[in-house]
Order: C-alpha cells, then structure tokens, then sequence
C-alpha cells in the first residue's frame, strides 16, 4: 500500500480510538461526579424527563408546551453548571471532550478534511520534522544505562546515578502504561546533557505508537505560539490557531527546555492557564528544564511554581553530560 494511504487509514484509526477514549473518560468523569453530588444526578434525570416530554410534545405540534420545555432544559443545564463549578469543576466538565472542537474528532467537516487532521497527516508524512526522525532512534528500546555511573552515590538521593536512572525509566514505563487511567503531569529536571529530552521522547513516542495526540514544542516555539496568539484571535482557521488549541486539548503536551524561551508577563502568565487548564481537565503535560527548582521559583510566579512542585511528579536527573562522554569516546577509538 502506498505510504500515504497507510497514514491516512492509520490516522483514521486513531481518530477513532480517539473518540471511544472521549465517551469513556466522560462515564467515568460522571460516576465521579454523581458520586461526590447526587444532587446532580437528580439534575440530569429531570433533564431525560423533560427531553422525553419535548419530543411528545413536538409530536402533537403542542409549540407553547414545546417553549416551555425549552426554557426549562435551558434553566437546568445552567443549574448543573453552577453546581459543578461550586464544587470546583469546570462548567462542561461532563460535556463530552473533544480533542478538536471543529470536527468532533471525526476529522472532517462537511467531508472536507478538518484542519487537525491536515496537520496531523502533514506531520505523519513530513521528513523534515525532526520528532518522527528522532523517535526512530529514541524510545524505551535504545535507552542505555550504560552512560549513567553506577560507582558514585549521590550524597543526596541516595543512589547512584544509573540507580536513579533506572527507578526514574521504571516510573516512565508506567507512565505509559496507566496513561489513560492516571492523570499524571511530570516535571524532568537536570543538568544539560543527562537523557532528559530523549527520555521525554521515549514517552511521546510509546503513547504516539498507541494513538495519542502528542504535542511537542520546546518552551521558545511554546511562548511564540502564545506571543503569536495574543493578537490575532481571528484567524481562528490558521495553521497557528489550531496548534493553539492543540496545546490545551491534546492527550500529552511536552514542553521542552523550559527556561530558554524569550518570555514577557504576558507568555508567563500564559504559561499558567496552560499548566492550569490541562490539569483542570486532567491532561497529562511532560516539562524538562535545565533549571533547578530554585531557579524555577525565581523565573516564574510563585503561583506557576506552587502548580508545578505541588501536582507533578519530579524526576530529578543526575549525572555526567551524556554528549561529553560520547564525544570522548569517540575521540578513543
Ligand atoms: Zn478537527
């Protein structure tokens, strides 16, 4: 079969995957909710009720009863909205999700093909993007301990390096592997050179191999997306407008190299609805950074940082810079 058929059925396959994950995470988003407030469950039977009576009531062309209906279905679904906020969950925290709006994850609008799957048939099939190139080489397969010491304990960790190394890939594998049962967002932090892009990208390439949207920017595209944004909300159908809400929508945003993007107070702030609504919707975001926590914490608002050192999981990465060693090795044999 021809590359691109292969993509297409592939994406197509994926969409629907798609779709099936959106009704699952919304019955299970409900159970929750009814659970914790009956009241709303009380609130969505009285909806079914007056649904079933707007259809009967269509059906004998009764158009004041039909009217009425109308405004109480309108009333309750504002009911509902306020009791789901007064319980500090977003107002269409039931509605189904869409990782695109536009097309309702179909991929298509009219039969014409939606913006996002363009996108994502265009990245399927470029050569030039780097991600689908590294991905070939950087997955769980070829991660090599063999760079990490394992002489020198960390006074601090108490491990040695590829100790570390090794609990933090455990941790990683499962990552994976619970994605779509466990919201997990994942701070990776080290010195430069010590695996912390390339494990990230053993992630995005074991969830892409299972059909998940992945998002990948570094921090610099991240903040010139939002910079980009912040003026032009109207081309809601350019290429730049879709990514923009890619980065909220999608399964798993990594964010690359944080700390090395040119920010303002306007990215940074950005930057926090960011972190904020994905984990309100309970998205998964992977950031690796150079920095140290301390340096995180004077970068950014304290609210960022509370966000971040308070909800995610920290894989502090330790050792000698892996590019070194395989620049010395090189220059041996
Ligand atoms: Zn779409």
């Amino acid at each position: 079969m021809h590359q691109e058929e292969l993509q297409y059925n592939k994406l197509l396959r994926s969409y629907e995957e798609t779709r099936t994950r959106h009704l699952r995470e919304q019955k299970e988003r409900r159970e929750t909710v009814y659970e914790k407030l009956p009241e709303l469950a009380a609130l969505d039977r009285k909806l079914a009720e007056s649904s079933v009576a707007a259809v009967k009531a269509a059906l004998d062309g009764d158009s004041s009863a039909l009217d009425r209906l109308g405004k109480d279905n309108a009333q309750i679904a504002s009911e509902k909205k306020a009791l789901l906020q007064s319980a500090g969950y977003p107002a269409d925290y039931l509605e189904l999700p869409y990782t695109c709006p536009d097309c309702k994850d179909t991929g298509f609008i009219n039969k014409e093909k939606c913006h996002c799957f363009k996108q994502a048939l265009t990245f399927a099939l470029s050569e030039t993007s780097t991600l689908p190139h590294l991905l070939k080489q950087e997955n769980f397969e070829h991660f090599s301990f063999s760079y990490y010491d394992d002489m020198t304990t960390d006074s601090r960790l108490q491990l040695t390096p590829r100790e570390n190394m090794e609990k933090i890939v455990a941790d990683a594998k499962q990552f994976v592997d619970e994605f779509d049962s466990v919201s997990r967002s994942i701070l990776i932090y080290g010195n430069t050179g010590v695996g912390k892009t390339f494990l990230s990208n053993c992630i995005a390439k074991a969830l892409l191999d299972t059909a998940h949207h992945v998002v990948y920017m570094t921090s610099h595209n991240l903040f010139e997306v939002f910079e980009a944004h912040r003026f032009d909300h109207t081309t809601e159908s350019s290429g730049d407008a879709s990514l923009y809400q890619y980065i909220f929508h999608c399964d798993l945003l990594i964010i690359d190299d944080l700390g090395t993007e040119l920010s303002n107070s306007f990215t940074n702030s950005m930057l926090y609805t960011c972190i904020n609504e994905r984990q309100l919707r309970k998205k998964s975001t992977v950031i690796s950074t150079n920095l140290s926590l301390e340096q995180l914490r004077d970068r950014y608002s304290e609210r960022i940082f509370s966000r971040i050192t308070g909800n995610y999981t920290l894989w502090k990465l330790i050792g000698k810079d892996i590019r070194v060693l395989k620049r010395m090795e090189g220059s041996f044999s």
